[in-house]
């Protein structure tokens, strides 16, 4: 089975551990406010990627020297991670300075986030357990997912603040969605989260979209050129014909004799290559005004 680009971002993320500890506890925070469940009475994380489940136990080790109570089996699709110790979760909350009873109204506390190597962590920990990007073959779109309230408008501030530009914000289904919709700033993001392969690959859809819209541009405006030129040259030669037939083609003027021979002679033959033929060589809109001319003369005295 091939991976969606979104597991595959995710995996890009987790080839590299937060070095610092800092940076451990900040990604633990991005991780717990975005996941299924985190209050003061017990932790649900539910990832469909191995490698962030791999990820896990490692990153609460290195934040909070604690494991997880309950881990899931390898053959599973969705993997749940749990705590639920009333002694880890007490840990948890003081790291992030909450108390377990105030965790109603859970926040980004500023203090975790405060470094720039951790504003990226939490953002990267949120992306892990609450976001999911398309795969821009199929349209722009890049999101992460919080039930906390005031979480969903922090991190849009956080975002605003590191990234130069805003995500857009929905409620579903009693969670906050913060997204991208612009290849641009999804790709500036993965890369921004540790994710510069897959940021390419947005850029790379991008281009190869835009070359596309080009050449599907360019076939369409050769075709209607290419039909125009076509019935004006038939329109022309039916003239020709015509004037030849009424033998008034002998007496014209010598430019439009020429033209005419021309013409007769390059049935496929566009203006700017008709033009020169002429001797001497003339513009194209001066053949063009030879062309129509006999158009003209030709049609005179039909009726
Ligand atoms: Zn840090």
């Amino acid at each position: 089975m091939t991976m969606s680009f979104s597991a595959a971002a995710k995996a890009e993320i987790c080839r590299v551990m937060p070095q610092n500890h800092c940076c451990a506890l900040a990604e633990c925070f991005g991780v717990l406010l975005f996941c299924n469940s985190f209050h003061g009475d017990g932790i649900r994380i539910i990832t469909e990627s191995r490698e962030f489940a791999q990820r896990l136990p490692r990153l609460f080790r290195k934040a909070f020297s604690m494991s997880f109570d309950a881990c899931p089996e390898e053959t599973e699709r969705k993997l749940v991670f749990q705590i639920r110790s009333q002694r880890k979760l007490e840990t948890i909350m003081e790291a992030y300075g909450f108390s377990r009873e105030d965790t109603l109204a859970l926040h980004v506390n500023l203090a975790v986030v405060e470094e720039e190597c951790c504003k990226t962590a939490f953002l990267r920990g949120a992306f892990l357990a609450g976001g999911s990007v398309t795969d821009p073959g199929k349209g722009y779109h890049l999101e992460m997912t919080t039930t906390h309230q005031s979480v969903s408008r922090e991190t849009f501030a956080l975002m605003r603040e590191v990234m130069g530009f805003s995500p857009k914000t929905a409620g579903r289904g009693g969670g906050q969605v913060l997204y991208l919709k612009q290849s641009e700033q999804i790709s500036d993001f993965l890369t921004y989260i540790g994710a510069p392969v897959a940021a390419m690959g947005i850029m790379e859809a991008r281009l190869e979209k835009e070359l596309n819209n080009k050449v599907n541009r360019r076939c369409n405006c050769d075709d209607a050129n290419t039909s125009k030129v076509v019935e004006a040259a038939q329109e022309q030669l039916a003239a020709i014909r015509k004037l030849r037939a009424r033998g008034q083609l002998e007496g014209l003027p010598g430019k439009l004799r020429q033209a005419a021979a021309a013409r007769e002679e390059n049935p496929e033959s566009a203006l700017t290559e008709l033009a020169e033929m002429m001797e001497p060589p003339i513009t194209k809109s001066a053949m063009s005004h030879r062309l129509k001319k006999l158009v003209e003369l030709a049609g005179e005295g039909t009726i």
